[in-house]
Parts: C-alpha cells; structure tokens; sequence
C-alpha cells in the first residue's frame, strides 16, 4: 500500500532529529537574548562559546515542565535531585577552559548532558562521567539522539578521571569537591586547565582553575558558586 505523499511528508519531520531543526525552534529568540543579556553583557567574550550556546537547544536536557524556564538566569532542577547549572555559569567555565577545536576534554558530572553537549560544539572530543546510572543513561540516549557523534558517557565514580583516554587538554569537574581529586591532574596534560568548584560541599564553593606547569599547580579563585556535591570516593578522603 501507498502512503500518500502529505504522511510521508509529516512522518519524516516526526523522524528528524532535533539537533537538525534547532537554530530554527520556537525557543531560538528566547536562546539568543539568553546569549545577549545573561551571557556577553556580562563579560564572556569566547566567540565559540557564545555561538555554541545560542544553538544548543537547552530546553531539551530540562524536563516538559520546566522547559518555558530554559533559558531563564537560574538554574533548574533535573532528575535525582541534581541541577542543571545556570546558562551563564556553563559559559563562564568554558570560557576559563580555553578551549581549542583540536582538544579532548573531560567533564566530570555529565548530569543532563547539557553541558557536554555545549563543550561537543567546540572540541574535537568529550569524554563525560556520571555517577547516577539512570542520569548517565538519559543523558546518553538524549546526546545520540541529537546526533552528538563526539560524546562519550560513562557511568562510573568521576574521581578516578577516565585512565584510557588521558592525557586530556581539559577538565571540568561540574559538582562541588572539598579538594581536587589527584588522578584528575595526574590525567590533565602539561600545561591543561582543570576547572572545579573547589570548597564546602554544603555551602558555597569558589570556582577554580588549574593549570599544571611543570607537573605542579598553579591555582586561580574566580568567583564563588553554589554547586551538588560530589559524592562517591571524593567524601572517603581529605587530601
Ligand atoms: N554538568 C551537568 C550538571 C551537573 S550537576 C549539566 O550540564 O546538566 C552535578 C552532577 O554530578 C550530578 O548529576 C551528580 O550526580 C554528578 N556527580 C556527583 N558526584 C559525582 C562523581 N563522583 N562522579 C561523577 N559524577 C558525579
């Protein structure tokens, strides 16, 4: 039997996907003064990441109900008591990153991929770890979906990095730790930026970013933020 040409039309917008028709979704204004008055008004200068966030399509890695919020100044709650961090904060700590098109990065705290998918825009690869199996899981299937071919997930404690595919250029660790984990800058390669938010698990942390020269690091506080807690080997020691 022949489907008549309008289904068939219909049906293949139904299968396209989403990473295709964004740029061009019904959020894109709303996406685009996100990127102009709570991003670059407020000093994120990077050309790469304010292109990139004014075509990641947010409002995908939130949840139905909150997705009128998705390019609100806040941050938003995903599943398993977890947050989405706040539009201008992803900028920021990809800002500090420096990133290169050639680099590999390493992201500690995949979440809803959200943040994944904004460092996807701009390096060569991304290796991402979530402790939460179910969050690894929907942000992976959310990141296939949208056609992401340079992200990849794992469920695992984020503490110990991802030994197979250091030296990484980068790393950004998105929940609060008390310290930074040791194998983390053991796998940032010389001269690589990490950046974490580094202090109180229950209060607020102040964003950091290290740079390993010469096998030592050089530490720099830029601003104090409120993040979740890293859990799992981070809370078993105090170095
Ligand atoms: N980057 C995310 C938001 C991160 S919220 C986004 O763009 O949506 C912090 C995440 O870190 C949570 O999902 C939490 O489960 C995860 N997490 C906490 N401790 C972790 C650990 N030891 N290893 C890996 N992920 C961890």
């Amino acid at each position: 039997m022949r489907m008549p040409l309008y289904i068939m039309i219909f049906a293949s917008f139904l299968f396209l996907p989403p990473s295709a028709v964004s740029g061009g979704d019904r959020y894109e204004k709303e996406r685009l003064r996100m990127v102009e008055k709570d991003i670059k008004a407020r000093g994120i200068s990077d050309k790469r990441v304010l292109s990139v966030m004014a075509k990641v399509p947010r409002h995908l890695f939130v949840d139905k109900r909150y997705r009128s919020q998705a390019y609100a100044d806040h941050p938003l709650p995903i599943d398993e008591g977890q947050t989405i961090s706040q539009p201008y904060i992803v900028a920021l700590m990809t800002e500090l990153l420096r990133l290169k098109p050639t680099d590999r990065v390493l992201e500690i705290g995949t979440g809803s991929g959200y943040q994944a998918a904004v460092l996807a825009g701009i390096v060569k690869e991304v290796y991402t770890i979530e402790i939460r199996e179910g969050l690894a899981g929907k942000a992976r299937g959310l990141l296939e979906k949208l056609g992401y071919k340079n992200i990849k997930v794992k469920h695992a404690d984020g503490y110990f990095g991802w030994k197979e595919h250091a030296p990484f250029d980068a790393i950004i660790v998105t929940a609060a730790a008390n310290h930074i984990p040791p194998p983390l800058v053991k796998q940032l390669r010389e001269g690589g930026r990490l950046v974490i938010p580094l202090g109180s698990t229950v209060f607020y942390q102040m964003l950091t970013v290290v740079t390993k020269k010469r096998g030592r690091i050089v530490a720099e506080q830029i601003s104090p933020v409120a993040f979740v807690p890293m859990v799992g080997e981070i809370t078993k020691r105090k170095d």
